[in-house]
């Protein structure tokens, strides 16, 4: 069992500050942003960066402007052809071999990072994959299983997939991979939602970039995609896809603001979220953009009773670059972000109209305290954690540090349900998200003003407290569940009770260090190397467990952007009895070899409770 932070409250502080709210500021950057379509590397973005930083500057609040080359695919348009062999009436058009050919051209988008084809169509026959959209938020990443599958008779080999779902790229790389030489995703409603197809995280590297989708995508809607599914199923259609994107490194403005805290200076808490969009991108993100704003105006005024530093980051290239703007920021500055970075906190989507629920809030476990305890005391309402998903700006998991929120409040489930909404990513669960309709009406500023609300007492907590409020317990306890059902899954073909006993003993040994630390501390509130030296500890201890709980890749890269589970480099042995047999030998020399760094990483944890 875990330990049970006491969470560091100065209520006449986060009181002050949650009072300091005011949302004119906030006001004017919607009705500015609502006029500017903040594509990355635009001159409308540029305006949007340019306008946070003259209104950082009015305000008095120090800001940096980084201007970072980013590697970025803007989606310019689509064509899809469409024919029909042995179809009559009045559009049928004579072909060479006398068949009666129906054509007609549907409205089509592509993805960003799909290939751009420019007039040279890929064409071909459509081979239908059926599929299941996501259920919510959270399997927004799954691998459909239509996307498992293969072999030299696989249908898919040498056609044109169609399929039901967001062009995913779980989903675009197993059908690329299936021999797919393009593909064309039906989307659950009336309107195409914009969205991003590559697996790669940020810039590509030169070992990543032959993982950019070879194949066009294009995504068409629901009604289209039925009538399209019907023809198919009486008879050979072909397509013919072409796609045009605009792709290559963009220069992009990157603008972050500093307030600086009064002891503890150099260890900051990182606060962040994107400014880029899918057209005017009310919803996603100009309120997140706004609330940074009103964070940054608030935390300023306050200044003189922070104890540690608050970074605000507005990125470009979220979009269409995978985050490229979070990635650069983690590569640029890796080493601060290494040493001293506390924490990071995103805001994405936050005060949508009618989204008055917490019930699919992201945070780490080690966060739990922190964040359950902010929103119920700003606001008096019950949250309920999800897993932070490997997506939005979280480019810091494998330097770090404990990360907290994504999205914020929804519209409640069941109001979702009974309005017809399917699954999004954002918008506050608004089908609006990445489409022309992401308007005025998505925002609601008094919602606006609940989120900030919850942020601002997270922030004064995490900045404040003498120790930073992380349980990496939890987070130990977390990974022990996970290996424990990995261990049963595996059904004996491997031993994974090392791992798990080390993670027992290691989450106890955590728990009595921190309850000590917390004693010591309080006892001589005057030790700021005891404080300090503590501090450095607990954040070396997250750069061994968060990237050991989140990644499969080495520190400093960045993994694809696909759904791991809990502690992922031990996953794959609960998927041992479904192996091969022929491979379960190859299979178990890896995992052995994953073992092996998981084990040395729990016992570089207990070491830093001993120095
Ligand atoms: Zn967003």
């Amino acid at each position: 069992m875990s330990t049970v932070i006491n969470v560091f409250k100065d209520e006449a502080l986060e009181a002050t500050a949650r009072e300091a709210i005011r949302l004119d500021e906030s006001q004017a950057l919607l009705e500015k942003f609502v006029t500017l379509v903040r594509e990355s590397g635009t001159p409308d973005e540029e305006v949007a960066g340019r306008y946070i930083v003259d209104r950082l500057k009015a305000l008095g609040v120090p800001v940096t402007l980084h201007t970072p080359e980013l590697y970025i695919s803007n989606p310019v348009r689509a064509e899809l052809g469409i024919s029909i062999a042995g179809a009559g009436g009045a559009s049928g058009l004579g072909t060479a071999d006398g068949a009666t050919l129906s054509t007609r051209t549907l409205h089509a988008r592509p993805p960003a990072m799909g290939r751009s084809t420019g007039d040279a169509a890929v064409e071909g026959e459509i081979c239908y994959v059926p599929s299941k959209y996501a259920g919510g938020t959270s399997s927004l990443f799954d691998l459909p299983d239509a996307a498992r599958g293969g072999g030299v008779d696989d249908p898919v080999r040498g056609r044109i997939v169609l399929t039901e779902g967001f062009s995913m790229p779980a989903s675009v790389g197993a059908f690329e991979r299936r021999g797919a030489i393009a593909q064309i995703f039906i989307h659950p409603g009336k309107n195409v939602h914009e969205g991003i197809c590559t697996s790669i995280w940020g810039a590509p590297t030169a070992d990543s970039l032959g993982r950019k989708p070879a194949v066009p995508v294009v995504c068409i809607n629901h009604a289209d995609g039925e009538a399209l599914i019907a023809d198919v199923q009486r008879g050979a259609v072909r397509a013919s896809v072409k796609t045009w994107l605009r792709e290559g490194w963009m220069r992009c403005l990157l603008p972050v603001a500093e307030i600086r805290g009064q002891d503890d200076v150099d260890e900051f808490l990182l606060v962040h979220g994107h400014y880029d969009s899918w057209y005017e991108g009310i919803g996603d993100n100009a309120t997140g953009d706004a609330a940074l704003l009103e964070l940054a105006r608030v935390l300023w005024g306050l200044r003189g009773q922070l104890k540690r530093t608050v970074r605000i980051a507005w990125w470009p290239g979220h979009s269409t670059g995978r985050y490229a703007g979070s990635t650069w920021y983690a590569d640029t500055f890796a080493d601060e972000l290494d040493e001293h970075c506390i924490a990071q906190l995103d805001i994405d989507s936050p005060g949508c109209a009618d989204a008055t629920a917490y019930e699919e809030v992201m945070w780490m476990a080690e966060a739990d305290a922190v964040c359950r305890s902010s929103i119920q005391d700003a606001l008096g309402l019950p949250s309920t954690r999800v897993r932070p998903l490997r997506a939005g700006d979280y480019s810091f998991n494998q330097i770090g540090p404990t990360g907290l929120y994504m999205l914020l409040s929804n519209i409640p489930g069941e109001e979702r349900q009974r309005r017809g909404y399917y699954a999004v990513g954002g918008c506050g669960g608004n089908i609006a998200w990445h489409t022309v309709d992401d308007l005025m009406p998505v925002a609601d500023l008094e919602i606006l003003r609940r989120d900030l609300m919850v942020y601002l007492t997270t922030i004064v907590r995490i900045v404040n407290a003498p120790l930073h409020p992380f349980d990496y317990a939890a987070a130990v306890d977390e990974m022990h569940a996970a290996v424990a059902k990995y261990q049963e899954a595996a059904a004996g073909e491997i031993d994974l009770g090392p791992v798990i006993h080390d993670l027992a003993r290691l989450a106890a040994d955590i728990g009595a260090w921190r309850v000590a630390m917390d004693a010591r501390v309080s006892r001589a509130p005057g030790d700021h190397e005891l404080r300090r030296g503590t501090n450095a500890a607990l954040r070396r201890i997250a750069r061994l467990l968060v990237p050991l709980n989140y990644a499969k890749g080495e520190r400093f890269d960045h993994d694809p952007a696909l759904k791991f589970g809990t502690l992922p480099r031990l996953e794959p042995a609960a998927s041992l009895p479904q192996a091969p047999a022929e491979m379960k030998p190859f299979a178990k020399v890896g995992l052995q070899r994953e073992v092996n760094k998981v084990r040395a990483t729990l016992r570089a944890v207990a070491r830093e409770l001993k120095r």
